[in-house]
């Protein structure tokens, strides 16, 4: 990348607005980086475009290693260029903050929806907490509606933490399931089915009458749960990505989920709330930092948190503490 002084930022943004790829990515990277300079213009690059979001589909899309994702979103993402929309695809990657290694970023996949000149795909960012991640993300699905991309799709994997985070950001959250015994358990143990708004069992090719099976039993465990909207329950469908069957379904279910959310008026309000939130994040994570790099709580932080760990101070006593010295 160029110096920073270099770049500019309303220029960007233009470039950025008129479709221009390179603005796009460049802009990412800003988002993406470290440096200090650099978050400085990627947020005046986001202030810029801003006003040019939201006239879009965000979808997320979570389920484990193997079930099919990128397999089902290449193939959605051809059904959809073909009847004249932009799609870009993100990632957030929870193995990327924790390990270093990936499960998303693979460049390999989706290789006929790379070369398409309506699709810009994004592996997720390497580096920083699943929260740092899940904002940069975030961001770059601010700047991608900017440049014209009308459905917005962010990938995750089944761990539950980064489910939540996915389901901060977008519309419709899509839970893509295996009809394995078990599968369904799995996902409920872990509060993901709870955050679906529309759930999809992939590879019913293989075996159509477990898939029809494990519809009818997903769909009896969802009348146990609260549903994600009051004026939306969420179906159970299936598909074969690899056989482009169900595509037509699926695409059909996420416009009409868009309707009646939009009819209801919860689909501007959860975007209002999700916007809210991203801001307290932001302010709880700062706070945070602030906290931890004070002197005053740098010097007291070993002993009182020996002595919280040994017993000998009540945790609640130690935040009054703690506070009392930061404030
Ligand atoms: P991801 O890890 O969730 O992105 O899963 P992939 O899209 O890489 O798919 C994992 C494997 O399942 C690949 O070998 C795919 O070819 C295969 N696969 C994906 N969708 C289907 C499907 O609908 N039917 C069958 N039989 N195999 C599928």
């Amino acid at each position: 990348m160029h110096a920073t002084s270099a770049i500019d930022y309303r220029m960007l943004a233009r470039e950025l607005r008129g479709g221009n790829r390179r603005a796009l990515a460049k802009a990412i990277t800003l988002v993406e980086s470290t440096l200090a300079e650099h978050h400085v213009l990627a947020q005046e690059v986001l202030a810029e475009v801003l006003p040019h979001t939201g006239n879009t589909i965000r979808i997320g899309i979570s389920g484990v290693p193997g079930v099919g994702k990128s397999t089902f979103i290449e193939a959605l993402g051809l059904f959809l260029i073909a009847r004249g929309h932009r799609l870009a695809v993100l990632a957030v990657d929870p193995s990327s903050s924790v390990s270093g290694g990936s499960i998303l970023g693979d460049k390999t996949r989706m290789e006929l929806l790379c070369r398409k000149e309506d699709a810009f795909i994004r592996p997720s960012p390497a580096a920083g907490s699943l929260g740092g991640v899940a904002e940069k993300t975030r961001e770059a699905m601010l700047l991608c509606e900017a440049a014209g991309f009308d459905v917005i799709i962010v990938e995750t994997v089944g761990v539950g933490q980064s489910e939540i985070a996915v389901a901060g950001m977008t519309d419709v959250f899509v839970l893509l399931q295996l009809p394995n015994a078990g599968d369904d358990l799995q996902a409920i143990k872990k509060g993901i089915v709870e955050l679906a708004d529309l759930i999809v069992f992939n590879k019913a090719d293989i075996d159509p009458v477990a898939a029809q099976a494990a519809v009818s039993q997903m769909r009896s465990a969802l009348t146990m749960l609260r549903p994600t909207s009051p004026h939306w329950q969420p179906p159970v469908l299936t598909l074969s990505a690899i056989k482009k069957e169900g595509l037509a379904e699926f695409w059909q279910t996420v416009e009409k989920f868009r309707d009646v959310m939009t009819a209801t008026g919860e689909l501007e309000a959860r975007r209002k709330r999700q916007a809210s939130d991203w801001m307290w994040q932001q302010i709880d994570a700062a706070l945070r930092q602030r906290f931890r790099a004070h002197p005053s709580i740098r010097a007291a932080l070993p002993e009182i948190t020996r002595a919280v760990a040994a017993g000998t101070l009540p945790s609640s006593l130690a935040a009054r503490q703690l506070l009392a010295l930061f404030t």
